[in-house]
This record gives structure tokens, sequence and C-alpha cells, in this order.
């Protein structure tokens, strides 16, 4: 290590205990945005950041109100000549029901064996903070960051993002940057290094059948009329052939295979197969000619997720029932698009109905793939940075779930997206007993210090690379 390394190094290991007071006193602040009556909280938990932004030497830091929870904003610009990163992350927390599973109080933080228990210690106040308090490290050491840095925090992540598209849009000057390091995801083990790469998007639909105008008593009518229970069940049961494949034509058209090499580093991910299974007491189903790691992150999915019509409650009704309805998603992968498949599976569903049947078919949301390949210089120096680190190559995650904000930051802002996250599977986000491993956040700090003045030595042209 140079001196210059070491000494950048030492300044930000100084700067440990005061992430984790900082930590303690924000975790304090119930910032559940699903509650109403938290609302206030929220608001607290913002300004908190706001404070504390300024407090790490940002030189700008705004509370923006939103039509729902208020997103925070802070900045340190440096040199219009330097490249910019936008970090991600968010204030709000989640639920703490069953509160009787917690072995201390959610909202008063508990420091043990290298562990701080709390909601909101993984998920994600401890990365915000260890996003800060990496930048009040490199400043007491240096005077001035390598890069431009921009942080955005929303407060109603756990609530659905409902107005995160329109706070991007409507603040895409001030967001403007060259790459944007998303801090909210988790690594596999302390000893396995991981940078997520990709997210699957996803499309959920209602589809409803009608063949009748009423309710038919089925002494009078059973026999001679057709059923929309069964239609329907017929219509979902055509979706899949017997190996797993989704049977809608031009369902896989857009589908970009995996290279061998892409295949090859997703093998390496450490992933229990039977282990999955067996812990929630599953089946293995899906697509023939695939991995179930592969089948669950990089192959497209069509689930049918909810299915309802006749009679229900308890005893006997004689009637056939005029409607029968069902919910689907679809988990799409690059480079699928939702309206297209939409479009699609609408069409095979109404085609698949016998003449005269009423078929309705809505999409209810629908949000895009995230993929930032692993050839990406910003990725590429995200890799260095945690193999440094951690002392081991990290492997590469693509994860089956999407974070819809992420698809936002990629579409809206047109930049290359870094999942970083320290997580670990243990830290029991949205359970009772939420925690952090504080060495996992001190180590995040410690790549940060050298991503940044990689990404520095990139220069805006060299991390200019667009994904995909
Ligand atoms: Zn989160």
């Amino acid at each position: 290590m140079s001196l210059g390394a070491e000494a950048l190094a030492a300044g930000i290991a100084a700067r440990q205990r005061s992430l984790v007071e900082g930590l303690k006193s924000w975790v304090e602040i119930p910032s559940i945005s699903t509650e109403p009556a938290r609302k206030a909280d929220v608001q607290r938990s913002a300004e908190f950041l706001r404070d504390y932004a300024l407090k790490c030497g940002m030189t700008t830091a705004e509370v923006w109100p939103t039509e729902g929870h208020p997103t925070v904003f802070a900045e340190r610009l440096e040199d219009p000549s330097w490249p910019t990163v936008l970090v991600y992350g968010h204030h709000d927390v989640q639920p703490v029901d069953p509160i009787e599973e917690w072995e201390a109080a959610p909202f008063q933080p508990l420091e043990r064996d290298g562990l701080l228990l709390g909601r909101g210690t993984a998920d994600d106040k401890g990365h915000l903070l260890m996003h800060l308090e990496t930048v009040r490290g490199i400043l007491d050491t240096r005077g001035r960051l390598p890069i431009n840095l921009k942080l955005i925090a929303e407060g109603e992540e756990e609530d659905g993002s409902d107005h995160f598209e329109a706070t991007v849009r409507s603040h895409r000057e001030r967001l403007r940057s060259d790459v944007a390091v998303i801090s909210d995801t988790s690594m596999l083990a302390e000893d396995v290094p991981g940078l997520t790469v990709a997210l699957r998007g996803m499309a959920y639909w209602e589809v409803r059948v009608r063949s009748s105008r009423t309710d038919l008593h089925s002494g009078v009518y059973g026999g001679a009329v057709l059923n929309p229970i069964a239609i329907l069940a017929d219509m979902l049961a055509g979706l899949h052939d017997a190996r797993g494949r989704v049977q809608v034509p031009g369902f896989y058209d857009a589908v970009r295979e995996l290279s061998a090499g892409e295949r090859q580093e997703l093998a390496q991910v450490p992933f229990d197969e039977g282990g999955f299974l067996s812990e929630v007491g599953a089946i293995a189903g899906g697509e023939a000619g695939y991995t179930l790691m592969e089948r669950r992150t990089t192959r497209p999915t069509l689930e049918i997720c909810g299915i309802w019509g006749g009679y229900q409650g308890e005893g006997a009704k004689t009637v056939i029932p005029a409607r029968a309805a069902a919910k689907l998603s679809s988990r799409l992968v690059p480079d699928q698009g939702a309206a297209q498949i939409t479009k699609l599976v609408g069409d095979h569903l109404r085609q698949a109905a016998p003449p005269g049947v009423e078929v309705e078919f809505e999409l209810i949301h629908d949000g895009r793939w995230v993929e930032t390949p692993t050839s990406h210089p910003a990725v590429d120096a995200a890799a260095l940075a945690v193999a440094s680190v951690w002392g081991r190559d990290p492997v590469f995650i693509r994860e089956g779930g999407s974070i819809p904000p992420v698809a936002t930051i990629a579409d809206e802002l047109q930049v290359p997206c870094v999942l970083f996250g320290v997580g670990l599977p243990g830290d029991h986000i949205h359970a009772p007993n939420e925690r952090v491993v504080l060495r996992q956040l001190f180590r995040g700090m410690q790549a940060l210090g050298l991503l940044w003045d990689a990404y520095s030595e990139l220069g805006i042209d060299g991390l200019g690379v667009r994904p995909g």
C-alpha cells in the first residue's frame, strides 16, 4: 500500500465509531413509511439525514417533499470535469410486527458482539451512513473528494416507491450523474463478497372470464352450458408445457441468452439447491435445461398467483358461476419489455377461450429489469475495490426479484447502476431482530474509499460506456 492509500484507509477507519453512534441515534427515529401514524417520524428521519449529511461534509443537503414521504438530497461538487456519482438508499423502514419476537426494542438499538440490532440498521440506514462517514473520513484525510458526489435517499421504498419516479423526473438536472451506486442489497456471507449485477423486471395481470350473464342453477343448466372455471383452468393449464416452457408464442423472442462465460460466473455463486427447497418444503419445478439458480434469476417466468370463481362458502350451493378470474405475474429478463409481453400473454389467453366467452385482461403494474454487465468499467472497478478489501474476488449475483427505484434511476437518468450493498442473509431485514454486522459496514467504507479513487482515475469518459 502506498503512503497515500495507507493514510486514507486510516482516515476512513477513524470514522467507524462515529458511524455506529450516528446509526444508533438515527435508528431511534421510527420512520415506518407504511404506517400513517408515523408520518411525522419519517419527516424527522429525513431532517436527521439532511443534518447528518452536512455534518459529514456534503455542501448542500435538502429535504424534498413529495406527495407521500420526503426524499433527502445531498451533494458535494468538487470539479465539473470530474465524474459525478449518485448514491441511492432509503431512510424509511419496515413495520416491526410481530413485536413480541424482538430480543430488544426495535427502536432502541443494541450493540452486541460486533452487531447492531434495531429496525433499519441494515435496511437501509446503515448503508447510507456508511457512505456519509466515508465522505467524512476522506475529507479528514485529504480535504476533498476525488469525485463529485450526490446522494438521494427516498422515504417510501418500503411502501412501494409511489412518488420516486415523479421525484426523479422533476429533479433530473440536479440528479445528473455518470454512474449510480445503489446500496440496498446483500452479499452472500461475510467471507463471500458479492456484487449484484442484474435484477429481473416484472409484469402483473388479472384475467377475468365470463360465460353467462348471471350465475345459473346447476340442475336446470348443468350439462348444457360452458363453465367459466373449467374454461379458465384450461387456459391457465395451457400456459406451460410438460417441460416447464411457456407456450405463449413469442414469449422468449426477446430473451438474451446468457453467454457461456456468464453461465459460468453464475455457477460460481455458492447456492445450495437442496437447502433452498427443503427450507420451505417446496418441490423443484420450472424450465428444463436450466439450473435452479438460472431459472430463478436469469430466465423469464409466467406464474399463476391467485385464482377464484364460484361458491367458496361452507356447505353446498348448486350453482354454475357466471365468472372466474386469476392473477398472473411474469418476471422479465433482458431484453423483454413489459408492454410487449402483456400483449402476447393477453392475445394468447383470449385465443385460448372458446368462441363467445368474454375475456378481460388487465395490466396491474410493471417494472423494468436492470442489468449492468460485469464487463462495464464501473462494475469492474467495484469488483476490484471489493476484492482488495475482502481479500477475495466477489461473486456476481443475479437477483430474481426487482427493486423498482433502481429501474427508475436506470431509465430516467440513463446511467449504469452498480449495486454495492454489504448486507448479509442473516440480517433479518423486514423481520424481527434486524441487525447489521458492523464489520461489513467498516469494510464497505474502505471499499468506497478505493472505488471513488478508481472512478476518479477512469474519468467521465472511462465511465461513460452505457450499459447493455
Ligand atoms: Zn431496503
